[in-house]
């Protein structure tokens, strides 16, 4: 189907030739076989739980993982956040002081953060008014130095999800890598990207512990790509980026999908109540649709509303200064006894 695209070409030429570290449990990596004798790797040998090295390949939560999202363990790159992850890929493919990466706001910061700290130029162009891609607008900006196209699907802060059409359209017509950031997507009506890697060579998709799955402070990010994607981003991560209590919290939850399906569902529901109050609200002038648990909402002045509420104890998002957000602040759904504060909070400044 595509035929420009060429994996080889993008990888930065002293990545391809790098030799990655290799650790003790690179090494040897039969870590369950307890008859073994560990003198190895310099560890304290008396046990308290972690006195060992984690699995630097986290073979037992990408196993949970794969059933899960029903993917292959060898298309999974476990990191420390999505945040390890993206840095990862920038640095796998993008040539500092010269290649360009294209963004397309209002998106999540990162992007362009991490652009800068590698040193690679950031292409933004922005999303419409009802915040989807302008494919053309988007092809215009593309050189042969443009090695990544970020799409942020659903999106933080609009809180949409860009049409299967579009997304398609990129992924064809773009023959750098398309990383669909997909952290929201476990709150969304629409399918994850996930079973289109083998179609798409192109396709990366990444994902996170930190929002659906309630685990933001253990910091593990997730990326989906064909094997050989895959493979190179390996080569390059730290040995051990994933430590052991995270590995184990990670383990348990995944082991509780049933839990984290009743959350996710209970958040929806939540975010419909808290969509129906707003509209109740008269200085409330957009309520943006949203596949995310948070919503973007335009108000008459988001500053003097965010300043108010932070007065009743409640601190919310304003995004007024990013691009096509004049005047909006974006709400985290949160307990139901938290929504409703939110909500009697919105009423008493609306009087
Ligand atoms: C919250 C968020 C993430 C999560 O990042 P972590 O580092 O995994 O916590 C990633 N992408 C977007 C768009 C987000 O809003």
């Amino acid at each position: 189907m595509k035929t420009k695209f060429n994996l080889e070409s993008l990888v930065r030429e002293n990545i391809k030739a790098l030799k990655p570290y290799s650790s003790a449990r690179d090494e040897y990596k039969d870590v369950n076989t307890s008859e073994m004798i560990f003198l190895d790797a310099n560890e304290n040998p008396f046990e308290n739980g972690v006195n060992r090295y984690p699995d630097p390949q986290q073979q037992n939560v990408k196993e949970l993982l794969s059933q899960v999202k029903n993917i292959s363990s060898k298309n999974i790159l476990l990191g420390n956040g999505s945040d390890e992850v993206l840095d990862l890929i920038f640095r796998a493919f993008c040539e500092p002081n010269q290649d360009n990466i294209i963004t397309l706001p209002p998106t999540y910061g990162m992007y362009a953060v991490l652009a800068n700290i590698n040193a690679v130029e950031n292409r933004p162009v922005l999303l419409s008014t009802d915040f989807q891609p302008k494919v053309t607008q988007i092809l215009k900006e593309v050189d042969e130095n443009s090695k990544i196209l970020f799409l942020c699907s659903p999106n933080n802060p609009s809180g949409n999800t860009f049409t299967i059409e579009i997304v398609e359209e990129l992924l064809l017509k773009f023959n750098g890598l398309v990383v669909i950031d997909e952290a929201y997507i476990d709150f969304s009506e629409q399918k994850s990207w996930l079973e289109k890697i083998a179609q798409f060579p192109n396709l990366m998709i990444t994902q996170t512990l930190s929002k659906a799955f309630g685990l933001a402070g253990i910091r593990l990010g997730v990326c989906y790509a064909s094997e050989e994607i895959i493979k190179i981003l390996n080569r390059i991560k730290p040995p051990y980026n994933v430590n052991e209590l995270t590995q184990q919290k990670a383990i348990e939850r995944l082991s509780k999908i049933d839990a984290v399906k009743k959350e996710v569902f209970e958040i929806i529901q939540e975010r419909t109540k808290v969509v129906e109050a707003l509209k109740e609200i008269a200085f409330v002038k957009v309520i943006y649709p949203t596949d995310c648990n948070f919503v973007l909402v335009q108000v008459d002045n988001a500053t003097t509303r965010y300043e108010q509420l932070i007065a009743k104890g409640i601190v919310v998002r304003n995004r007024t200064t990013q691009a096509l957000c004049e005047n909006c602040l974006r709400f985290t759904i949160g307990t139901p006894l938290e929504n409703q504060q939110l909500m009697k909070a919105l009423k008493e400044i609306s009087l």
